[in-house]
């Protein structure tokens, strides 16, 4: 029985080179990232989509190569965390770990290459003038007046360029294609600038560095790789990626890329600058705000590897760009979390409640279902019961509408995995008039005797015994931006107009039950009635208990959306 979905385009296309031996039946990929930021869920997309091509075949192989060849903004540590960031999602490069900056000799082997074949060439224009040159989409370039160079006067010159001669933009390497292309890309790109910058891993070796367009299809071509896979703003860039390869001289079958859509998500922003200007800006927590759709900030919000990948699976793979709706994401977490995070009680909002016909010095342990029916797991922990115990406070309405099937006075509700316990009395704050506590009674039948076999009410809420429940703090996270396109902001303003003010929430007293207590940070559960959380990895320490919320039960944001409009 295989009932698996139709191949994507790019998947059929790996198909067909492998059925067609094109490649001797190597299948070779390669996650490329420029270590200049950390990664978000868009690389998952392309993480997912190579890794997986390459498990998906036999013998398949995907690179981890980093695209290393500017040298002012990259830095180690963006190597390290994206290292650790494709590692949490599962996937291995085993011994496939590549530097873009290892080829630069090899580069500049093929550059002068390119410079003897009269395809490149030292052009000493300012970068304004270069820009000034290049003409527009409607009207062509001009060719700059260094074109016409000597083959010895440009290898000279870029001799000269690689030895230090020059100051930072005196001169750059460009191929010589064609100033009237259609294609502006094919405009003489450039191909080497001078920069005398430290570059993290070759120091001041090197004071001129390839660009994009040049390093990227060599490195594919210097590693074999056969199918090199990269986001549609590129597809204009297919053009000189085999223009390089053909002028080098590198035959077919050789790496080919093809363009899929990139990952857009509602209600976020995933490009590394405005990322960078979130945590610039002070306006998030750092990289690994739980906000944040970077990988430290979903690692942190609770946010599991696996469901990621499921929600990589769910979107597939396209050629046209889209916005996919987020709660495509929260569906996956939700899913994944269901089966892997065991349910505990936690009353974020705390109102007392006084049993008043219960014993005062009495403690029921009750033995209570860590998982629910439907889910295929055993385990259970002890629940304590008193005298007094807190409830939700918005579990509790002095006037109910009809439809409220909680507590209000004279009505009863089944605490979860206790009694059924009906209220007396209201008792307020004479001063403010405030609710602040809640006297009840209880049956002493009804313990953990839920329907079939016991009474029935219509509501079940949460609670926690007073005397034994641990103080925490809750942090209710929710969409960082109040618009689905983050971008679409009103003249004037930019994306961070849209920022929305209750994405944070934090609820410093409430109460979990104890069975919690020797759990490691990190550790997750979904708080019954609200939703999923871990245990926050930086902030909670024993004593001092810190709960991120990773995703409500339901999508309570559509209602309240629906509501507001
Ligand atoms: P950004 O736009 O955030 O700066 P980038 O494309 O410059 O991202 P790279 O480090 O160069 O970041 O990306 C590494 C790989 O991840 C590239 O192959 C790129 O196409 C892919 N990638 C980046 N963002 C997305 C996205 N949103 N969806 C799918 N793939 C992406
Ligand atoms: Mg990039």
């Amino acid at each position: 029985m295989d009932h698996r979905e139709p191949l994507d385009f790019i998947r059929a296309k790996v198909a067909d080179d492998v059925a067609s031996d094109r490649y001797g039946g190597r299948v070779v990929t390669r996650f490329p990232p420029e270590p200049n930021g950390y990664l978000h869920i868009g690389h998952a997309k392309s993480i997912c989509l190579n890794f997986g091509i390459a498990l998906e075949n036999e013998g398949g192989v995907c690179h981890l190569r980093f695209d290393d060849t500017n040298p002012e903004t990259e830095d180690i540590k963006y190597v390290e965390s994206a290292k650790a960031d494709v590692k949490w999602l599962g996937f291995d490069w085993a011994d496939k770990l590549f530097f873009a900056s290892d080829y630069f000799e090899q580069l500049y082997d093929f550059a002068v290459t390119l410079i003897k074949n009269g395809k490149a060439y030292v052009d000493s224009l300012s970068e304004n003038a270069i820009r000034e040159y290049r003409g527009t989409v409607t009207r062509p370039g001009r060719e700059s007046p260094h074109r016409d160079r000597t083959v010895e006067e440009n290898l000279d010159l870029f001799e000269r360029m690689r030895a230090g001669e020059f100051k930072d933009g005196e001169h750059v390497l460009r191929a010589k294609i064609d100033m009237a292309s259609p294609n502006m890309v094919m405009r003489d790109p450039l191909l080497y600038r001078i920069r005398h910058a430290s570059h993290y891993r070759r120091g001041d070796e090197w004071c001129i560095y390839p660009l994009y367009d040049f390093t990227h299809c060599l490195s594919d071509a210097i590693e074999d790789i056969t199918h090199s896979l990269c986001t549609l703003e590129f597809e204009n860039n297919r053009a000189i990626y085999d223009w390089v390869l053909d002028n080098v001289g590198i035959e077919p079958p050789r790496t080919e890329q093809t363009e899929f859509a990139r990952l857009n998500l509602d209600y976020t922003v995933l490009s590394k600058r405005r990322l960078i200007q979130l945590v610039q800006g002070g306006l998030v927590d750092g990289w690994d705000d739980p906000r944040m759709p970077t990988f430290a900030g979903l690692r942190r919000r609770g946010v599991t590897p696996d469901s990621v990948r499921s929600f990589c699976d769910m979107i597939g793979v396209d050629k046209v760009n889209s916005r996919v709706d987020i709660a495509k994401l929260e569906y996956a977490i939700r899913n994944d979390l269901n089966q892997k995070a065991p349910r505990v009680l936690c009353v974020t909002r705390p109102l007392k409640v006084v049993i008043t016909d219960y014993p005062e010095d009495q403690v029921e342990w009750v033995d209570a279902a860590s998982w629910p029916r439907d889910i295929d797991k055993e385990g259970t922990r002890k629940l304590p019961f008193s005298r007094e115990i807190y409830i939700e406070a918005d579990d509790f309405m002095e006037d109910p509408p009809k439809k409220f099937f909680r507590l209000a006075p004279g009505r009863e509700v089944r605490l979860r995995h206790g009694y059924i316990i009906k209220c007396e009395e209201v008792v307020k704050d004479p001063d403010s008039g405030e609710v602040v506590e809640l006297r009840c009674t209880h049956d002493p039948d009804t313990l953990s005797a839920p329907p079939p076999d016991g009474r029935k009410v219509k509501g079940v809420i949460h609670w926690v015994s007073v005397a034994h429940a641990l103080p925490a703090e809750v942090r209710l996270y929710d969409r960082l931006f109040s618009t689905p396109d983050p971008d679409d902001a009103p003249e004037g303003a930019d994306f961070t107009s849209n920022l929305n003010p209750g994405s944070l929430v934090v609820l410093q007293q409430a109460f979990i039950e104890p069975s919690v207590s020797g759990d490691p940070p990190g550790s997750r559960y979904q708080f019954e009635r609200l939703g999923y959380f871990i245990s926050d990895p930086v902030d909670s320490k024993p004593g001092a208990l810190v709960f991120n919320r990773t995703v409500t039960l339901r999508d309570t944001w559509a209602k309240i959306a629906a509501r507001g409009s």
